[in-house]
């Protein structure tokens, strides 16, 4: 394998893979290097991601939806309409939402599928542990060294790691997958004392569900997410498929993604909504960005910090509206649960749902 690349990308989850798809253009060499064998696996999500029409709704600056998500059949496990928000009192509200039950295994294999026809090259089982200027070193004892790298490794990227220095609130979060009868038309979001600080969710499959939860420490009484998790999961009868854990940084964006020729993209760059925990279609829309703008740099000469404006244009509104819901959120869910039900009823409904789909709290959007 040559050692000399346009672009190295660090990562090839939803943003890395994507960042690579766009980015190779022209001549331009593309490398996503991960330290997995096989990217995608083991499965750590909930693996629910809007429709493109739902995303249209909820992210309305967001140009040309159609080629960036482009999911298909074998990637999906169902599609449900509706999303149920549900207080302590089990008594939901229901709200009209088209979302896909996603095989995420299969979706970000087919990402790399996508990048890999527009050229890209991947370098799998290649955890890199340091980045240095222009080079990057492997555990291996590899280096390779790029014009523009981005690190698109998750919480734990070592561009991230490297380079910046703003702390993020990163949320544990445990799930499982079960089989039994669910309501396919639902997925369903649990709020109050069975998950504080964060939410639990019950997402349907065929067949099954995917069922977890995230809570905040600070918020958790001294009780482990094992045992939020045990005692949630034992109101659901089934058996359980698998079980799997994971983080979610919950801090919103950083004030930057760019550092001379250094990038951050996804998770890496805190582009999860905080107040719903998407980081799938997120990570999509930051990774094209920052792929296009990294190809018109090595084209034509384009500043890299293009990224950042174009973000702030289509993502900017939202992540700020997302980061106001959790902080309001994180007031409300460390109330006593009979609080939290008051708080959840036909007035309040219209404020809750704009919160969690990150508009703004009084229509001022
Ligand atoms: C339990 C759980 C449930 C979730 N549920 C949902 C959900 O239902 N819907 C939703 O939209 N989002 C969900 N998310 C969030 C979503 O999974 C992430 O936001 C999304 O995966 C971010 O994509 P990414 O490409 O930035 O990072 P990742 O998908 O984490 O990919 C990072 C890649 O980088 C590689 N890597 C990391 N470090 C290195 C290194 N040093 N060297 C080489 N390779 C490296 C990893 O192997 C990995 O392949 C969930 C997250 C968790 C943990």
């Amino acid at each position: 394998m040559k050692k000399d690349w346009d672009v190295i990308v660090i990562g090839g989850g939803p943003a890395g893979s994507t960042v690579a798809r766009y980015a190779s253009q022209g001549d331009i060499s593309v490398l996503v290097i991960d330290g997995k064998k096989e990217i995608g696996e083991p499965l750590q999500c909930g693996e629910l991601i809007p429709t493109v029409d739902e995303l249209k709704r909820l992210c309305p600056d967001v140009p040309d939806m159609e080629d960036l998500f482009q999911t298909p059949d074998n990637a999906i496990s169902l599609i449900t309409t509706k999303l149920k928000i549900v207080p302590p009192s089990g008594k939901g509200l229901v709200f009209p939402f088209e979302g896909i039950m996603l095989n995420r295994p299969e979706h970000d294999k087919e990402l790399i599928k996508l990048a890999k026809s527009k050229g890209v090259t991947y370098l799998t089982e290649s955890y890199i542990s340091k980045v240095e200027d222009n080079k990057i070193f492997t555990r291996k004892g590899d280096v390779f060294s790029a014009k523009v790298i981005i690190g698109c490794g998750g919480t734990n990227d070592p561009v991230r790691k490297g380079f910046w220095t703003e702390k993020s609130l990163n949320i544990p979060v445990k799930f499982m997958l079960i089989n039994g009868n669910y309501d396919n038309s639902t997925v369903e979001l649990h709020f109050g004392s069975c998950a504080p600080g964060g939410y639990a969710w019950v997402f349907p499959k065929k067949n099954g569900a995917n069922i977890g939860l995230g809570i905040q420490k600070k918020f958790s009484k001294g009780k482990s997410l094992k045992k939020y998790a045990e005692k949630f999961y034992s109101k659901y009868e089934g058996d359980v498929i698998y079980e799997g854990s994971g983080s979610l940084p919950m801090s919103g964006s950083v004030k930057t993604f760019t550092k001379g020729n250094k990038l951050i993209s996804g998770d890496a760059a805190g582009m999860v909504l905080p107040s719903n925990g998407a980081g799938i279609s997120t990570s999509m829309i930051g990774g094209r960005i920052a792929g296009e703008v990294i190809a018109e740099h090595l084209l034509f000469g384009t500043d890299l910090t293009e990224y950042n404006i174009r973000w702030e244009k289509q993502m900017g509104k939202i992540m700020r509206n997302s980061k106001r819901s959790l902080k309001m959120g994180n007031l409300l869910f460390r109330s006593p649960d009979f609080l939290v039900n008051l708080a959840f009823n036909r007035l309040t409904k219209n404020l809750i749902w704009r919160a969690v789909t990150c508009r703004a709290r009084f229509g001022i959007i």
